[in-house]
C-alpha cells in the first residue's frame, strides 16, 4: 500500500467499507506514514462536522426573498 492507493481509498476506509485484507493494508499504511495519518485526521474531522451540520443555513437575505415570494406565489402568513 503506498500514499496514492490510500488516499483513494481513504474515505472508504474509514466508513469501514473496505475488505478485512484492505482495511488492515491502510491501517498498517497510516501506522508508519505521518502524512497519510494527518490526511486521515482532517478526512475524518470534515466527515463528522458535515453530519453533524443536518439543516442548510441560509442567508438572510435570501431567506426574506424566500418568504417574500412564498408569501406572494402561495398566499401564505
Ligand atoms: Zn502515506
Amino acid at each position: 500500500m503506498n500514499c496514492k492507493q490510500t488516499y483513494k481509498l481513504l474515505s472508504d476506509f474509514i466508513d469501514k467499507e473496505l475488505p478485512i485484507e484492505t482495511y488492515d493494508k491502510i491501517k498498517n499504511h497510516l501506522a508508519i506514514c505521518p502524512h497519510c495519518h494527518a490526511f486521515s485526521d482532517t478526512l475524518k474531522m470534515t466527515i463528522k462536522l458535515s453530519q453533524r451540520q443536518k439543516f442548510v443555513i441560509i442567508p438572510k437575505e435570501v431567506h426574506c426573498r424566500l418568504i417574500k415570494f412564498l408569501k406572494e406565489h402561495l398566499d401564505i402568513d
